[in-house]
């Protein structure tokens, strides 16, 4: 396909599914999957809506506008997604003009050598890594379809072993909070936000609606003393919680290591990881990572966080942003490495453009469509 026959025709693309595929060099069979270099790069941007408006200990929100990007090379569309995130300097526009700048690299790259393609990215620019996972969704998302397989297949995973994930109920006041809950009944794990004033009064209005539910908590990096973080974890663990996520700026390493060593919850990291390289240091003050692709940079890296995380005896969470079922799917399919998946940022929009992903009975069930799984709705 041209590349103005490509640009015609995005809307309306067929990706074409059931192709016999083939790495070079190891069969050949193929007439539609050809060798030479080359991928062509669309993208754009999508407002996807929020059912509740959205705050946590930082900031607030009715919508989310995440850029969609396509690579697309013998007619066949991988589909990627970034969800650019203000904690990180990430705006859909800065977003943008990392993928503009990716384009030289996609016009000459050879898609099979996905590994190196990774790291290419990578080096695109620094951080800015919600645009550089959009392209390296995008790019396995094509790997799989051209293969005809999904990609926990390419990557020897079990995918009847998927976690249950829990569904985030952000901060609000007492009884929307209670209406959230109860609109999260069929979820069989809550995570909580926290980290403002109203701690207490949130999680007793939780409480007071699901008594029994198991719940995790995210402070998002809210409670800036240390001093007041124990009293919180303190009050917390009597009421049944079974992790504390970032519950302290992620600078204040010393003191989450204080921290760590008189709860005994698990306190995970999320603000304070983002790549492999920061994981070592993380070992002694926390006991696991959360694992996003947006903060990572692409399901590559992320595999490689895994690993490392895995051989320093850290717990691992797969999380996400406010993403539709093109990020979720995307991180779902290493879901069954990890001990905790938090896939829930596609059920909190109303306008999800693709399917991908379930959720059923608390669980998550991927489909058997090839790459990362998803259809457009
Ligand atoms: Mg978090």
């Amino acid at each position: 396909m041209k590349r103005r026959e490509f640009f015609e025709t995005i809307g309306l693309a067929t990706v074409a599914v059931g192709v016999a595929g083939s790495i070079p060099g190891i069969s050949c069979s193929s007439k539609r999957v050809t060798t030479e270099k080359g991928m062509n790069v669309k993208f754009e941007v999508k407002r996807l809506n929020l059912t509740h408006t959205w705050t946590i200990s930082r900031n607030s929100s009715n919508y989310k506008d995440d850029v969609f990007v396509y690579l697309e090379k013998d007619g066949i569309i991988g589909i990627g997604e970034a969800a650019p995130n203000i904690r990180y300097n990430e705006t859909p526009e800065s977003t943008i003009e990392v993928i503009k700048k990716s384009i030289p690299l996609f016009e000459k790259c050879n898609p099979w050598e996905y590994v190196q393609l990774s790291y290419d990215i990578k080096s695109l620019t620094t951080a800015q890594t919600a645009a550089k996972a959009a392209l390296d969704i995008a790019l396995m998302d094509w790997i799989g379809k051209a293969l005809n397989i999904p990609l926990y297949r390419l990557w020897g995973l079990d995918h009847t072993k998927l976690p249950l994930t829990s569904f985030s109920i952000g901060i609000d006041t007492p009884e929307v909070v209670k209406q959230k809950t109860r609109e999260a009944a069929p979820y069989k794990i809550l995570k909580v936000k926290v980290g403002k004033k109203n701690d207490k009064e949130l999680i007793e209005a939780v409480r007071s609606v699901a008594p029994d539910k198991l719940i995790r908590v995210d402070a998002n990096e809210g409670w800036k003393d240390k001093e007041i973080a124990i009293k919180e974890i303190e009050w917390l663990m009597k009421n049944g919680v079974e992790f504390i996520e970032q519950p302290m700026p992620s600078e204040m390493l010393e003191e989450t290591r204080w921290l760590r060593d008189r709860v005994e919850v698990p306190i995970i990291a999320d603000e304070a990881v983002k790549t492999a390289s920061d994981i070592p240091k993380l070992a002694e003050a926390y006991d696991g990572i959360n694992i996003k692709i947006m903060k990572a940079g692409g399901l590559q890296e992320a595999l490689r966080m895994i690993w490392l995380a895995k051989s320093l005896n850290m717990k691992i969470m797969i999380g996400c942003m406010i993403e539709s079922s093109v990020g979720v799917s995307a991180a779902a399919q290493l879901s069954s490495l990890i001990d905790y998946a938090d896939l829930d940022g596609n059920l909190l929009i109303s306008n999800d453009p693709y399917e991908g992903v379930k959720v059923i009975d608390g669980k998550l069930v991927l489909s058997d469509r090839p790459g990362i799984g998803v259809k457009e709705v």
